[in-house]
């Protein structure tokens, strides 16, 4: 086998900064160990999250200034328009701001107190805006999905049989919508299969329950349906992202994924009268529809980049990039979710640094470590970010996964940046047994991941 190689060159470069370790120190000392509270100019490779974090193409930029910023029926407008309904043959397409929008958007029409919204997983904003509506937000992953450590195809798939006992529970009549998560944000960027789509429509139609897809990473789902699923070799990407959408009476995307932009996102309905309410509370919460919180120059770019994103030698590259370094981390025994799934990798905290228990943050203490070892910036998605106390005790309950992430941005890294953070990794691994215990000296009430200060416990 060849070497997948990036499929581009490069046209504009921008630096990235190099500290040396005692600088580091002190900046994450400075930023109380965390990462959040770091600046970006002191980060060497930023894995934070792969969104927004795209590098744009040469077509894109150009795009970004051929855009029409004409405030009603803008020529930007129509493109992007019509390079969605290519993708999604969805009938009416609604610009947002980005994927979060096109959530509030849709559940506050159709949520509210009493309704049911089932998800294979609900990303957290999502959920958030399903919440915020009144409605309950349920999460219905397949078996599979929920062991890190075995491995399967589809480890996003919904479960189809919990999902109709849902229905029937608490009654078709309750339940709004259906919603489909591709890939599985926050099952760990698995995939979904086509067929386990099918079967989830077949559900939702059984009950005329509308099924709604959650798009950010539809083509990164596409590959891997096209590579692991039976039937669809030979079937280009746009083919497999077209038959996906038409299982769905609509969709939310933030395109701050595979749109590969830095801003943006669209709701897109099959239903007149949906489509009518949603545009109204649009004009009162975004911007009039053939912008919808966008600039012209945005939809340009959103257009150019849903083109590109279904080039197959960009998503192999992408996938490969990602598997490899998951490759790798096996091989040299660190534990990660396996297989890795679309955009990310997922460090197993738990098993990594065995020592650390849950209330002493060990994902946190891997994330500094990596830091302060080569610049590198991940995230911890473990007890700081999702733990909570006990009301009596005060005690922390931590969620079920001690968890790193480090989320790939689309075309930003290069092969021997993907080297770099391996070495980096390893180098941690290596000397994990000196890995510490943090404890929090200041937290928010809400959301405290992202301002929440530590110091490290030394026994
Ligand atoms: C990022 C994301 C969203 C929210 O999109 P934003 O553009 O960040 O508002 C929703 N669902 C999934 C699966 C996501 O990954």
């Amino acid at each position: 086998m060849k070497t997948i190689i990036e499929p581009f060159k490069i046209k504009s470069v921008e630096p990235i900064r190099f500290t040396t370790k005692e600088e580091r120190e002190n900046i994450l000392t400075e930023a109380g160990y965390n990462p959040f509270l770091i600046r970006a100019d002191d980060v060497l490779i930023d894995l934070l999250t792969d969104s927004g974090t795209s590098a744009m193409s040469a077509k894109q930029w150009s795009g970004i200034m051929e855009g029409d910023e004409s405030y009603a029926g803008s020529k930007s407008f129509y493109r992007f328009e019509s390079t969605v309904k290519k993708v999604t043959g969805h009938k009416y397409i609604i610009p947002t701001h980005q994927g979060r929008a096109a959530e509030k958007i849709l559940f506050s029409i159709v949520g509210g107190e009493g309704k049911f919204i089932p998800n294979n997983t609900h990303f957290d904003t999502t959920r958030a805006n399903v919440e915020f509506s009144g409605a309950t937000a349920v999460d219905l992953l397949n078996e599979i999905g929920k062991h890190p450590e075995k491995r399967a195809p589809f480890k996003g798939n919904m479960d189809v049989e919990a999902l109709e006992k849902f229905i029937e529970k608490v009654g078709a009549e309750n339940v709004p919508l259906a919603m489909i998560t591709i890939t599985n944000n926050s099952g760990g960027g698995q995939p979904v299969s086509m067929q386990n789509i099918r079967e989830t429509k077949a559900v939702c139609k059984k009950y005329g329950i509308p099924l709604f897809i959650d798009a950010c990473r539809f083509a990164e789902n596409a590959y891997f349906i096209k590579t692991r699923e039976d039937g669809y070799k030979d079937k280009s990407i746009l083919e497999i992202a077209q038959e996906t959408f038409s299982y769905a009476d609509g969709a939310t995307m933030s395109a701050k994924k595979d749109a590969l932009v830095n801003i943006g996102g669209f709701l897109s309905l099959n239903s007149d009268e949906l489509a009518m309410k949603c545009r109204n509370l649009l004009i009162v919460t975004e911007g009039f529809p053939t912008y919808g919180g966008l600039a012209g120059r945005d939809l340009e770019a959103v257009a150019q980049g849903l083109e590109e994103i279904l080039d197959i030698h960009y998503l192999q590259y992408r996938i490969r990039s990602i598997e490899y370094l998951g490759e790798k981390l096996v091989e040299n025994g660190v534990p990660i979710i396996e297989p890795p799934g679309g955009h990310a990798i997922y460090i197993d905290a738990k098993r990594f640094a065995p020592q650390i228990p849950p209330h002493q943050y060990p994902g946190q203490s891997i994330v500094c470590e990596l830091y302060l070892e080569a610049g590198i910036r991940a995230v911890e998605i473990g007890s700081v970010m999702f733990g909570k106390y006990d009301e009596k005790t005060g005690e922390l309950i931590p969620p079920p996964m001690e968890l790193v992430r480090l989320a790939i941005p689309r075309r930003v890294y290069t092969q021997s940046h993907i080297d770099f953070v391996l070495e980096a990794i390893l180098e941690v691994f290596k000397n994990r047994g000196k890995l510490k215990g943090l404890e929090i000296t200041y937290e928010a009430p809400m959301l405290r991941h992202f301002t929440a200060k530590f110091r490290t416990i030394n026994n």
